[in-house]
């Protein structure tokens, strides 16, 4: 199942082309000499006039006659060979009975006539003609083929490379039984199997089928996996490409490839596309600072056309996969393209049991086994690396010959795991799942008491990229209009963690580094950009895109050194006030925050329900979701 098995494999180096010239050359040697050798008539065959022939016929030492085009061979009984020339005009027989042999002397010898209309004859006189010919188009073949091992492609230009599932194809099937967790996931992508196994039922009521699907979520979360599993679920064909791979050394490759995908994804209508990683090709298009990639911009723009391009009724689902939903272009994420976004978190501890329990599957395991062990012991982990956990220990206990795998080979591939690159920051210590767990349940807390914050989703200590654990408070669908009071509150629902940690530990790290910059340029942005403050007023000093130059944004300065220092007064105001406010709720519910706390260090993860259940024990009461 490993979807990296597909590989290209690796390119040949530039000497191999003179290597293929020698190796053509001697090919061409060892054809010339074998066909001289075949077609040379031996030196033990000697020459005959007809009239020799013709007496032998008499003797009556002649084994076999053969006669083919003007030439007759003879064999004789004593093994000796012969060749004459015929006369063309007539037949072996008129001319041996023109050198009076009788003819019941002839028929005592078996002749054998092949004719010269015989395939043969006909390739033997035309091969000498085409020889040289095939030669020249093999030797451009092994050219071709080496063009295009350096990548050049030029042979095969814009072909998809996409590689194909077939719904039929039982031993690669994939199903949601195959996905552990992700349950969120699972239930929205249900619908799109739903709508592929039964379009009819959609289209009949007027529904407007969602294009397409991106899936977000670290690596190894199981987003190549979900997708496949979408379409072993539907039994519809899939296509799989990889955003890397439209990326190509001519310009218009990409394009073309793309292109070629969807015409083929139509013709299987209903399909799937799946691009995994499309932040390849779908970063956020430069303004042209720094010069941009032709290629990219084209590749993604062909995606956008031909997905702008279904018919209403098209059964053509496109589904992509990205570490990074953060710097995919706008464009992509616009109604009616990418407009169904699923996100897949880390797993938690009771989903990493059933991961595990996944690829325990067709593994001996001892008595002592313990999942549930396992799962406690890998806060952070993606399910790629619980995955490989159970394959380091099959490993582990096949190298010490054991037929079985026993916990503490398990216990084990959990270090081995961790060990691999950049995977220290997964495991949280004792102290540092606590400071986590405060830091969270504060964002958490302060979002649900001040009146204009989003309500919280779910609160979790997991660990994710740099941060260590996450409060999810955004509404999934973009908000068109943010008022000033909304951003205020969300500024101090960002200092919640920093609020929090500064209360309970009396100490700050650097977790909440990031919240910081978030809530200092949202604070910025009010003022420079929303005119929501009232010391500068409604003069927008900055524009709301600035220029991209090597990935990052680079705002104009459009304004004094004056205006500057009154800009930053107003953003230390507005931060100041939020810190303020933050810890005035903090303070007062400090029993709630505990409560919080306590459970998060417990189960990690709190869904919305359970979360609310927690507030609601402390009287406060839980937002709706907003429209
Ligand atoms: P991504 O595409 O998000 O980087 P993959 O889908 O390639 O991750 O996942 C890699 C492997 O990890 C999968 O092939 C599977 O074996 C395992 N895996 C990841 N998530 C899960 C899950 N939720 N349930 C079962 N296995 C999983
Ligand atoms: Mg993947
Ligand atoms: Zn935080």
């Amino acid at each position: 199942m490993n979807p990296k098995t597909n590989k290209k494999p690796t390119q040949p180096k530039i000497p191999n082309i003179m290597n293929q010239i020698v190796i053509a050359i001697f090919i061409f040697m060892a054809i010339t000499v074998a066909y001289t050798f075949f077609t040379k008539k031996g030196d033990d065959v000697k020459k005959m006039a007809i009239s020799d022939v013709a007496k032998s016929v008499v003797d009556g030492t002649i084994e076999k006659i053969t006669v083919s085009g003007g030439d007759i061979n003879i064999d004789f009984k004593d093994k000796t060979k012969g060749i004459a020339k015929k006369e063309l005009e007539s037949s072996l027989s008129e001319t041996l009975y023109n050198y009076g042999v009788t003819p019941a002397q002839i028929t005592s010898t078996p002749i054998e006539i092949k004719t010269e209309s015989g395939f043969m004859y006909w390739i033997l006189s035309i091969l000498p003609f085409l020889l040289p010919v095939f030669l020249i188009m093999f030797l451009f073949w092994m050219l071709t083929r080496q063009a295009k091992g350096q990548g050049m492609q030029a042979f095969t230009f814009g072909q998809s490379k996409a590689r194909i599932t077939d719904p039929d194809d039982k031993n690669n099937k994939v199903t949601f039984k195959d996905v552990a967790g992700a349950k969120e996931a699972k239930e929205e992508l249900k619908e799109i199997v739903d709508f592929l196994k039964n379009p009819k039922k959609f289209l009949d009521i007027g529904a407007r089928i969602p294009k397409g699907v991106l899936l977000t979520g670290q690596p190894g979360t199981g987003k190549t996996l979900l997708a496949r599993a979408v379409a072993g679920e539907a039994e519809v064909p899939f296509f799989h490409l990889s955003g890397s791979e439209f990326v190509e050394m001519f310009v218009g490759v990409g394009a073309s490839r793309v292109r070629d995908l969807f015409k083929m994804a139509k013709k299987a209508a209903p399909s799937i596309v799946f691009i995994d990683e499309i932040d390849a090709v779908g970063r956020v298009r430069g303004t042209g600072v720094g010069g941009g990639n032709d290629e990219r911009e084209q590749t993604l723009n062909q995606i956008l056309v031909e997905m702008d391009g279904f018919e209403p009724n098209e059964k053509v689902i496109v589904m992509a996969a990205t570490n990074r939903g953060d710097v995919l272009d706008p464009a992509l994420l616009r109604p009616g393209r990418f407009d169904r976004r699923v996100l897949l978190d880390l797993p938690d501890r009771k989903d990493r049991e059933d991961i595990l329990a996944i690829h325990s599957r067709k593994k001996p395991f001892a008595e002592d086994v313990n999942l549930k062990v396992i799962a406690e012991r890998t806060p952070g982990f993606s399910g790629a690396d619980l995955f490989s956990i159970m394959n380091e220990g099959a490993i582990l206990a096949a190298r010490e010959d054991r037929k079985k795998i026993a916990q503490f080979d398990l216990v084990r591939s959990i270090e081995k795991v961790m060990m691999g690159p950049e995977r220290k920051s997964h495991l949280l210590s004792k102290q540092e799942k606590e400071i986590t767990a405060y830091h969270e349940a504060g964002h958490a807390l302060v979002a649900s008491v001040l009146p204009h914050a989003d309500p919280v989703h779910k609160v979790s200590i997991v660990s994710r990229g740099s941060a260590g654990g996450y409060t999810l408070k955004l509404p999934l669908e973009e908000r068109r209009l943010q008022s000033k009071k909304e951003f205020l509150d969300d500024i101090a629902m960002s200092l919640g963690g920093y609020v929090a940690e500064e209360m309970v530990f009396g100490d700050i790290t650097t977790g909440p580094s990031n919240d910081l910059q978030v809530a200092t340029s949202l604070a910025r942005a009010m003022v420079t950009r929303w005119g929501m403050s009232s010391e500068i007023g409604p003069i927008a000093l900055e524009s709301d895109g600035g220029r991209t130059m090597f990935g990052q944004g680079v705002n104009d300065k459009e304004y004094s050194e004056r205006v500057s220092a009154l800009i930053d007064g107003e953003v230390s105001k507005i931060m100041n006030n939020a810190f303020a406010v933050a810890k005035q709720v903090l303070t007062e519910k400090r029993k709630v925050l505990d409560a919080i706390a306590s459970k998060l260090i417990e189960v990690e993860t709190l869904e919305q329900a359970e979360y609310n259940e927690i507030i609601v024990a402390n009287g406060i009461v839980p937002k709706k979701r907003k429209k």
